[in-house]
């Protein structure tokens, strides 16, 4: 009837994280493939946004997913993911993340989208020009909106609007928001974290949704946009579109998709042809060396008063250098590590140096539990390692062990 009908629908995605201007690490983690988009927005000192954020990510891609009970039980499995590892390990206590998830899933006869949310990053449906926020935020102050104690405006500068209500990881158990949505021709969607909407305004959102890019360069753009108005926090932007799929030539053969339906009105969506080569096809964990959150700590450390201003300030001038090339030493390099039973790879000196943590690199998704004796000892003897590569080559060399051990080879 509506001339979708005749048309099969493909989806094309691009997404963009970046940790922004601030921020010493990036605590957001993305997934896309086919079918699936998931945005987590981590949470926790000592590693535990990442850890917390990337398990839950890790949960929900592994699970199944052609049903929205598959769904929504992957998003629970998460949440009792995430809550036992921070029980079992100290260091990893208090963490938690946001997750939301846009997925199609079968309903009856019928391919819907279906939107899972936790927390307070969201999901857009941009549809006839018009912007249109799916999920609700779990977050105080949009409970203060909701209650109508205050408008938009005093909720976007007030002090507590990173206060979330609900989180993946925080309780046993967890509510999880759902909705059901259509997918229809010319609808763009958009999964982001608070470090975007804090720093955008829906209007400035919908200016980039309705450019005309394809999804990665939008998703680009929104996230560059989010670091020149401050970047206070990391970012994240995953953009979904729904296509029409070229028609096939006459003589191609109906294909099986097709032939088991019998109402031709069930749009059969594809996967693209060429998806976005974005880093959406893997966890990213993006955490470039940064020494603002340093400097910070030590102008709170200092404590300026009126009286010892000038002295504070030579103080701090001189700290500050001295925190930049320790920093530099202190973050340089990188090392093989085991962070909730994984094998990762961090950015920085092993155990760290003065206040200097090392930060999370690259989580794998190999577990230290599946790797033979040597394997193990030598990831534990692995030392320090001047580059990226030479720390992603000892990974690859690692994971293709695995692989041939399976093979029974
Ligand atoms: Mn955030």
């Amino acid at each position: 009837m509506s001339d979708q009908r005749s048309h099969r629908l493909r989806l094309s995605w691009g997404g963009a994280t970046d940790q922004g201007r601030v921020r010493a690490n990036n605590q957001d983690a993305m997934y896309a493939d086919w079918g699936l988009f998931v945005v987590a927005d981590g949470m926790g000192g000592h590693q535990g946004g990442e850890v917390a954020a990337n398990l839950a990510v890790r949960a929900v891609t592994k699970a199944e997913r052609s049903s929205t009970n598959e769904l929504r039980d992957a998003v629970a499995e998460a949440n009792r993911l995430v809550h036992d590892t921070a029980i079992d390990q100290p260091e990893l206590h208090g963490m938690g993340t946001t997750l939301t998830v846009l997925a199609i899933s079968q309903q009856g006869d019928e391919n819907q989208f279906v939107v899972l949310n936790v927390g307070d990053s969201r999901v857009y449906r941009y549809h006839a020009d018009q912007l249109e926020q799916i999920t609700d935020d779990h977050s105080y102050v949009a409970e203060l909106v909701r209650r109508g104690e205050i408008d938009d405006e005093a909720a976007a500068v007030h002090p507590y609007r990173n206060m979330l209500t609900r989180a993946i990881g925080v309780n046993a158990d967890v509510e999880i928001d759902e909705w059901s949505l259509e997918p229809v021709i010319g609808d763009r969607y958009m999964l982001c974290s608070d470090g975007l909407t804090n720093e955008l305004d829906d209007s400035e959102i919908a200016q980039q949704l309705a450019n005309g890019e394809d999804a990665g360069a939008t998703a680009k753009a929104l996230v560059a946009l989010a670091n020149e108005h401050g970047g206070r926090d990391n970012s994240t932007v995953l953009i979904v579109d729904v296509q029409a799929e070229p028609h096939p030539t006459d003589d191609d053969p109906p294909s099986a998709a097709e032939d088991d339906v019998e109402d031709s009105s069930q749009p059969a969506i594809q996967a693209p042809a060429s998806p976005e080569p974005s880093s959406a096809e893997t966890f990213q964990v993006g955490a470039r060396t940064s020494t603002v959150k340093q400097r910070s700590w030590l102008y709170d450390q200092v404590g300026i008063s009126l009286g010892t201003a000038l002295i504070a300030l030579v103080l701090v001038v001189t700290s500050a250098v001295m925190v930049t090339t320790i920093g530099w030493y202190a973050r340089s390099g990188y090392h093989l590590d085991v962070v909730a039973n994984h094998v990762v790879i961090q950015k920085g000196r092993a155990g760290g140096l003065l206040w200097f943590e090392p930060t999370l690199e690259e989580w794998t998704e190999i577990q230290i539990s599946e790797l033979a004796d040597t394997d193990r000892s030598r990831v534990t003897n692995s030392g320090h390692m001047s580059t990226l590569s030479e720390a992603q080559s000892f990974i690859a060399n690692l994971r293709g062990r695995l692989t041939n051990a399976g093979d029974g080879s």
